[in-house]
């Protein structure tokens, strides 16, 4: 089969991903560049003045992107999503004032690791999961019966292994409400003021890895969280600005810059835009293959940014996968607990890169069907 020849790699991992390119262009004089006083910004005390502004401009951009309300704090932390599956229990769950219960919806894969890890900390309680009967789709949002003493409940946005996503949000009355939105964050537009709290790690549309962003309402910071290491606290987080402990300067300010281009792109909803005609152009030619290729997902619960896919003859996946990395399609594999293939949209994917695959997904039926 012929295959591209355009020389172009694109790159669908589903994290550590691709980063625009406009940012890759400008992050190393940005970064590494010494400025006056002799010290490059990773070189300088993140007390500084220097670094203080690197902080404030992530976090302002970050703010009028997602129009975060004046009521919620926004925390640029070390570490990666896992360490929030154990610091939302510690410090949401308030056994003293009756909140011993944490509330989770079984999605998939990380909605299940969320919640093992929740069950070292709570009394977990799982008030959602999807009936297998059908094809696989995120639980239905509505009837969802919270236990009593629910400190909060826990969903997971966007299946990043699975490639599901919930089309709208549960209603949870006064518990509040925490996603994790790690693998949807900055997709398109999200309505904060329906969390209580949200949290995405990097590296997907953020940055590189090493940093989570954490969106908390102020209201929950009250919550006694003693069982919380400090740099896990939120509270105490908050009230040092999230520099607490040393914070990841470099993935935060590279993070400002991609929040810059997602601004001068045209914002969130120029994101979903550009998502949404990505993903429609690949299930469409999935779904358009005479069941050559199969999405395992119900329509409404497809993820734009994770999209799973399978082949009828499970035993040319192996011959996919290397011919699509000859023609400059990578990391399509899909993760290792579900197989298939996967190929990942984020923001920073054009959608050029998707034609391309869609291209050589015709060719390759074309020789092989
Ligand atoms: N939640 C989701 C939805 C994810 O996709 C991932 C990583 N792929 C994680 C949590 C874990 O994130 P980390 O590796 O940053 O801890």
């Amino acid at each position: 089969m012929t295959l591209s020849s355009s020389g172009t790699v694109w790159n669908f991992a589903a994290g550590p991903s691709r980063l625009p390119d406009a940012v890759l262009a400008r992050a190393g004089d940005v970064l590494f560049r010494r400025g006056a006083d002799g010290a490059a910004v990773i070189e300088r005390p993140f007390t500084g003045n220097a670094v203080r502004a690197v902080l404030e401009s992530a976090r302002e951009r970050l703010t009028q992107l997602l129009d975060i309300p004046a009521n919620y704090h926004v925390l640029f932390l070390a570490g990666g999503a896992m360490h929030q599956f154990s610091a939302v229990p510690m410090n949401l769950i308030d056994p003293a004032s009756g909140l011993r219960t944490a509330a989770y919806a079984d999605s998939g894969y990380w909605s299940r690791r969320a919640m093992r890890e929740a069950a070292r900390f709570a009394e977990v309680s799982v008030v959602a999961r999807h009936d297998g009967s059908q094809a696989l789709a995120a639980p239905a949002e509505d009837n969802w019966r919270l236990p009593q003493g629910c400190a909060y409940c826990h969903i997971t946005a966007n299946e990043t292994v699975d490639g599901l996503a919930y089309p709208a949000w549960p209603n949870t009355g006064d518990v509040p409400l925490v996603a994790d939105t790690t693998s949807s964050f900055l997709s398109a537009p999200l309505d904060i003021a329906r969390f209580g709290l949200v949290y995405a790690s990097a590296q997907k549309n953020i940055g590189p890895s090493g940093m989570t962003v954490v969106i908390v309402r102020e209201d929950l910071l009250r919550r006694p969280a003693q069982s919380a290491p400090s740099p896990l606290c939120y509270r105490l987080q908050a009230e040092q600005d999230g520099c607490l402990n040393t914070p990841p300067v470099m993935a935060i300010h590279l993070a400002a810059l991609v929040f810059q281009w997602i601004a001068e792109s045209g914002g969130l909803s120029a994101m979903a835009e550009a998502n949404r005609r990505k993903a429609e152009l690949l299930y469409r030619a999935i779904d358009g293959s005479d069941g050559f290729y199969t999405a395992p997902v119900i329509a409404a619960h497809r993820s734009i940014t994770n999209v799973r896919f399978h082949l009828a003859d499970v035993s040319l996946t192996e011959r996919f996968l290397s011919d699509a990395e000859k023609a400059g399609l990578i990391h399509l594999r899909g993760h290792r607990h579900v197989g298939g293939l996967r190929a990942s949209l984020y923001n920073a994917m054009p959608l050029a890169g998707v034609t391309a695959l869609v291209n050589f997904m015709a060719e390759f039926k074309r020789c092989k069907g």
